[in-house]
């Protein structure tokens, strides 16, 4: 029976193309690389650097290193924020003419507070194919073990410098239900924890710092306790913040009032309170008390 295709073919589906030692299809190359620890790479991700014709990187020292560590002669270029404008139109004409290309950064998913948009919207305008080799990203390492949850989250990357910015920022995040996720440097951690405990208030959060490394630490509490941590003041070393979502929202007077009139005109009081109280995360005693007010109005 003829079968068909509902999805698009994989890079590995294709008839491949490409020159090295491992055969690659033309396009961009989205190459995540480790965040500290050099073994956390994967074993595609070798594939592509050796297979590459080109490899953009941040810095070609931080990129060489990491070819030599695994064997892998290629040919870096930089691509940082300053070369990027003179190196995008060569980079878009190599994928135009069937070049294979990957992108790196200094550590973890490139594009994650890191250079790369620019290429990767243009390159797609053009109509070059643009592949993903997924792997470490600090922001995903450090939200897993922050014990947190983790069905909804919002990375906001670095934020701004300034106290005052820093404030609008967190005061613009403070209603969004979700775990919210910050890169932070450890110069100016304390002053940011001290913002979002100001902002946020009493939210639980945790301090992921140096990840994957020797000296790797994860502090976790309520924002308050964090922010006077002695241990969080200026440390050395990468961090992430996660910080916990805002409360549900407590419902109001009138809310709690329709929800008791519903329930009343079903049970007595008593349950109703009860009802509601399971219902609404309020207390069941001043429910039962409001109960009696509503029958005796
Ligand atoms: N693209 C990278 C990624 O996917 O993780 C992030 C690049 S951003 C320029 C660098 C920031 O990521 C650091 O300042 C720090 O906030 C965070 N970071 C990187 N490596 C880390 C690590 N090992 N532990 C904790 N945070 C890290």
């Amino acid at each position: 029976m003829p079968t068909s295709r509902t999805t698009a073919p994989t890079p590995h589906a294709l008839k491949p193309t490409g020159k090295g030692p491992n055969l690659l299809v033309p396009g961009l190359y989205l190459v995540a690389t480790p965040i500290g620890n050099l073994r956390d790479i994967t074993l595609r991700a070798l594939d592509v650097l050796a297979g590459a014709d080109v490899i953009l990187c941040e810095d070609t020292r931080v990129g060489g290193k990491l070819l030599a560590a695994h064997g892998i002669k290629g040919r870096l270029e930089r691509y940082d924020e300053h070369a990027a404008e003179r190196v995008r139109p060569k980079a878009l004409a190599a994928l135009a003419g069937g070049g294979i290309l990957a992108l790196i950064s200094d550590a973890g998913t490139p594009l994650i507070s890191d250079p790369g948009y620019r290429l990767v919207k243009e390159a797609v305008a053009q109509g070059s194919a643009v592949f993903p080799v997924p792997g470490p990203s600090a922001a995903l390492a450090a939200l897993t073990v922050a014990g947190l949850p983790t069905d909804r989250f919002l990375f906001a990357g670095f934020p701004p410098s300034r106290s005052a910015g820093r404030r609008a920022l967190f005061a613009e995040l403070a209603p969004i239900r979700a775990t919210l996720v910050f890169y932070e440097g450890g110069p100016r951690l304390a002053a940011s924890l001290a913002d979002m405990a100001a902002v946020f208030g009493a939210r639980e959060a945790a301090v992921a710092r140096e990840l994957t490394k020797l000296h790797e630490t994860v502090i976790r509490g309520p924002l308050a306790d964090l922010a006077a941590d002695p241990r969080l003041i200026a440390p050395k070393g990468e961090i992430v913040v996660v910080v916990g979502p805002c409360a549900e929202p407590v419902a109001s007077a009138d809310e709690a009032d329709a929800a008791l009139a519903e329930a009343a005109a079903r049970v007595g009081p008593a349950r109703a309170a009860s009802e509601v109280a399971k219902a609404l995360g309020l207390s069941r005693r001043e429910l039962y008390a409001r109960a009696l007010a509503l029958k005796r109005d």
